[in-house]
């Protein structure tokens, strides 16, 4: 049963309306004291509270207000000597429920405690009420903070237009990716898209019912390969044959683009490379297959020499493209050994007496003493000293002198290997290390190679942490530097 604190110092009150309300079954406290009164209704979590206007130690008003202020649910009543319109007004404005004049009748008293009731649920509920959209309000606004951060941590640009063409949302890698200063909420977006986009935007937006298609597009933003981005266009669905705007994704594929572009010139550059000896070869077949064509043995065999040739640079060529693959792919399993570089060197340079004898090339080799040993697989070093020394011959000229020396120091064993060869134009410097360069003269004209000899050293020596440099002066000669890490046991 609801509970009731009667605030008052006329006994004979206090007792008539205890009485009346004891009859209900009501929990009654009484107290006549009104600073007694607010710590107990302060204190205590009464449904009702009937106070005194006129107090011996306070003014009931006075009590009123204390109470209210803390428990402004409780039903409070002011009870009046006389009935004062004043004081109903001012009890009113202080959070009293009702105003009760005296003599009180127990009608009245009902009355009063059924319009307190309601009064009582009334404020509860809207305090519930205004609870509850507080702390939606406040899930709201945790959720849209949420989604700007999410959106702005996405790699990816995200730009939300209205049905009308006006800017909802954007994040910042939206301003990156299409390369925009500022944009603002609410604006016409539409003339500030790059033209493929307008249009790519427009289909979505003057289309009549909704679509579950997405569009997809790639376009520069900035020249010359600086921002290419790719653009994903898709309605926003507002019912199942309605949408609400458009979203557009967007996406920086600059790298991705420079990645393809280089893919697709090295297939074009291998397909070249492959196709000119076989053009060379198939040459030869057709002139000696042709019974019109009368060949002498000296001239068939001339020509079966040069399509063995051609076939062999062919191999040749084919090996390269696997080693690189294979260091691309970065699945060739290695056994490596801690080895004395000095001897592979030595080693290698013997595989080539012949060539260096046929162009009368004189090798000298200084290697300093107790060199530092490498950690590396014997046959990939190999490929390396043996790359350089078939440059240093093949670009050399006759009667020319290659010269190795071999050092060490705490880090690094270099290994040096200089010619008196052709040399290399200033030009064709930048590339020599790319794949299938080639310089082309009147003193390359005559020699073989597949443009991808430096390119496999450069790849072998890198892979061990190691540097490659060269030195070169046209008609001089021409100095290539490696620096490999010493093996520290
Ligand atoms: P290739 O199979 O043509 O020899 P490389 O990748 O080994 O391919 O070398 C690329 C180009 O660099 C050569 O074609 C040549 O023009 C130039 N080059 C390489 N080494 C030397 C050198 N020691 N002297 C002069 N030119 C060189």
């Amino acid at each position: 049963m609801a509970s009731i604190l009667i605030i008052d110092n006329e006994h004979p009150i206090r007792k008539d309306i205890y009485d009346y309300l004891k009859r209900d079954g009501y929990s009654i406290t009484t107290t006549m004291n009104g600073a007694e009164g607010i710590q107990l209704a302060i204190s205590n979590d009464f449904e009702f509270v009937m106070i005194e206007q006129e107090l011996s130690d306070y003014n009931g008003l006075k009590v009123l207000q204390s109470i209210t202020r803390v428990k402004p649910e409780t039903a409070c009543f002011i009870i009046a000597n006389q009935p004062s319109f004043e004081i109903a007004v001012e009890s009113a404005n202080l959070g009293a429920c009702s105003y009760i004049p005296k003599p009180l009748s127990y009608e009245g008293l009902s009355f009063q405690l059924s319009k307190g009731a309601k009064h009582r649920q009334l404020f509860i509920e809207a305090r519930n009420l205004r609870k509850e959209r507080y702390n939606n309000l406040l899930e709201l606004s945790r959720e849209k903070s949420m989604f700007k951060t999410v959106l702005n941590s996405i790699n990816g640009g995200v730009l939300v237009i209205n049905s009308k063409g006006e800017l909802v949302y954007f994040n910042n890698a939206s301003l990156v990716n299409l390369n925009l200063e500022n944009l603002e909420p609410g604006e016409q977006i539409l003339t500030k898209l790059p033209k493929q986009i307008i249009k790519q935007v427009s289909e979505y937006l003057l289309a009549n019912k909704y679509t579950s298609k997405v569009s997809e597009i790639e376009l520069e933003i900035i020249p010359h390969n600086k921002l290419y981005i790719q653009s994903v266009c898709s309605h926003i669905p507002r019912s199942t044959d309605n949408f609400s705007g458009v979203v557009l994704v967007t996406r920086n594929i600059t790298q991705k683009r420079e990645i393809e572009q280089v893919k697709s010139q090295f297939v074009s550059m291998v397909a070249h490379e492959l196709k000119s000896p076989l053009v060379a070869v198939e040459g030869f077949l057709q002139i000696m297959q042709n019974p019109e064509i009368k060949l002498t043995e000296e001239k068939k065999d001339d020509f079966i020499k040069r399509s063995s040739e051609r076939v062999k640079s062919l191999f040749q060529l084919v090996n390269d493209l696997l080693d690189i693959s294979r260091m691309d792919k970065k699945e060739k399993y290695r056994e490596l050994e801690v080895l004395n570089f000095s001897e592979i060197v030595q080693s290698t340079v013997s595989l080539f007496e012949l060539e260096c004898k046929s162009k009368n090339i004189s090798v000298k080799i200084d290697a300093e003493e107790n060199l530092p040993m490498i950690k590396v697989e014997r046959v990939e070093i190999s490929r390396v000293v043996s790359n350089l020394i078939s440059n240093a011959i093949k670009y050399n000229k006759n009667d020319g002198e290659i010269v190795i020396s071999l050092s060490g120091n705490e880090n690094y064993l270099n290994f040096t290997i200089s010619d008196s060869g052709i040399g290399i134009k200033e030009a064709d410097k930048p590339k020599v290390f790319q794949e299938f360069f080639r310089a082309l003269n009147k003193q390359t004209r005559n020699v073989s190679g597949t443009g991808l000899g430096l390119t496999i050293v450069k790849r072998i020596v890198e892979s061990y942490h190691g540097k490659i440099q060269f030195e070169s002066e046209y008609g001089i000669g021409s100095k290539f530097l490696i620096k490999l890490p010493i093996f520290k046991n």
